[in-house]
């Protein structure tokens, strides 16, 4: 007999970074996952906005089998098929010209602010090196990602953090006219933020941000983490807008689920990038770019795409009904298939109180901050799915009422 791990196994065995939920799912299929017990759950967490197509999604897994009976990894001493078809795939639906792949969303915005960096050192010299994101905001855990990252918490305590770096407040152009001069090098910015609250940009913002680095030849770069692939109802985010970034970055539903990212980029600013300047090991791994092909070609299509906007609203019908009976939400905000509510006063600090209770119903969920309940599901949930795991997050939410 094999033996089963526990809960109380991760305390023992792994590092101390996470706290995670008592329950360990075993499996998986479409917006369902089942527990050690046998207990089934409706999954809105998603893998936080990672499992665009569900669990075990079969044209996701057909593309696994073949590919990995096939050919997993070869380094990029040599090329392989499925990077080249990903990338030529990410172009053609795109802005872009160029594609850098790698293995997940910090280290596509770490090749994006290296990049950035390095073209507008060639460019116009080492002086023009300012770095300006916004507060709240979350491009990864590397050490660059972090520092550039508007949540403190996550870059103190590990030493000097690189320099040249500043925050402006999201959604106020005034805050970055205040810190733009012809020394800037780069804005980031995520089209909707994600951890920071489920906050879409302003048109007038994200259109401004676009004139503001024109006026003062300095890059935009969009962090699309979390809202591309799908995820907004547009392939990428940035087409609600219609505001075009230099460099954008890709990961999470990607590879819906198969850990992968991008950097994408123009033919202008992409030779900074010349060989010998940056790379990875696993970066365009044939096993992963097989399956984000795959996920990438399911995705983009109008039935999904549409399909996402009619799931949208029906999570908001339910969450507002929630709010008529208890009034727990200040706000009900975001795009496509991220949704957030934001907690109100009397319930301010609590939204995280509401997953153990849910889980308890048997729907999973995400939080983004103290204040705001995150839901990520698939893109392809089934509607009977919204409609039970929303029942479920609802007497999750009658008993938060009653304990308070
Ligand atoms: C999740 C996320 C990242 C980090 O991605 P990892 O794959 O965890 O490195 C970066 N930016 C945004 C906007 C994200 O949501």
């Amino acid at each position: 007999m094999s033996y089963t791990p526990t809960r109380s196994d991760f305390d023992q065995y792994m590092a101390p970074n996470y706290s995670p939920q008592q329950v360990i799912p075993v499996r998986g299929k479409g917006s369902r996952l089942w527990d050690q017990e046998g207990r089934e759950y409706i999954d809105f967490a998603g893998g936080i906005a990672v499992n665009a197509l569900g669990h075990c999604h079969p044209v996701l897994v057909e593309a696994l089998k073949t590919q990995g009976e096939t050919l997993w990894h070869l380094s990029n001493v040599y090329t392989n098929e499925p990077a080249l078809k990903l990338a030529k795939s990410l172009v053609e639906r795109t802005f872009a010209d160029k594609v850098f792949l790698c293995s997940s969303g910090g280290e596509a915005n770490e090749a994006a602010l290296k990049l950035a960096r390095r073209y507008i050192y060639e460019k116009h010299g080492e002086q023009k090196d300012k770095i300006i994101s916004f507060r709240q905001s979350f491009h990864g855990r590397t050490f660059f990602t972090v520092s550039v990252g508007g949540q403190p918490k996550y870059s103190q305590g590990f030493g000097p953090v690189p320099g040249g770096i500043q925050h402006a407040e999201y959604n106020d152009l005034d805050s970055v006219r205040a810190l733009i001069d012809d020394n800037t090098c780069a804005i980031m910015v995520e089209p909707m933020q994600g951890e920071g609250g489920i906050v879409p940009a302003t048109q007038e913002f994200l259109s401004g941000l676009r004139e503001l680095c024109d006026q003062h030849q300095a890059l935009l770069i969009f962090d699309e983490v979390q809202t591309g692939v799908g995820r907004s109802g547009k392939f990428f985010a940035y087409m609600h807008y219609g505001v075009t970034p230099d460099i954008l970055t890709s990961a999470k539903s990607l590879g819906g689920g198969f850990p992968i990212g991008a950097m994408l980029t123009t033919d202008k600013i992409a030779p900074s990038l010349a060989i010998g300047t940056h790379g990875s090991t696993y970066g365009g791994n044939a096993l992963a770019s097989a399956v984000a092909l795959a996920a990438v070609e399911h995705i983009d299509t109008p039935e999904v795409l549409e399909g996402v906007q009619k799931r949208h609203d029906l999570f908001r019908e339910h969450l507002e009904a929630i709010n008529e009976k208890h009034g727990v939400f200040k706000e009900i905000r975001g795009m496509g298939l991220l949704v957030g509510a934001q907690m109100s006063d009397a319930y301010e600090g609590r939204a995280k109180d509401i997953l153990p209770l849910a889980i308890e119903e048997g729907v999973m969920a995400l939080i983004a901050g103290p204040n705001v309940l995150r839901l990520a599901p698939s893109l392809v949930i089934p509607e009977s799915d919204i409609d039970e795991g929303m029942t479920r997050l609802a007497r999750a939410i009658d008993r938060l009422v009653e304990k308070a």
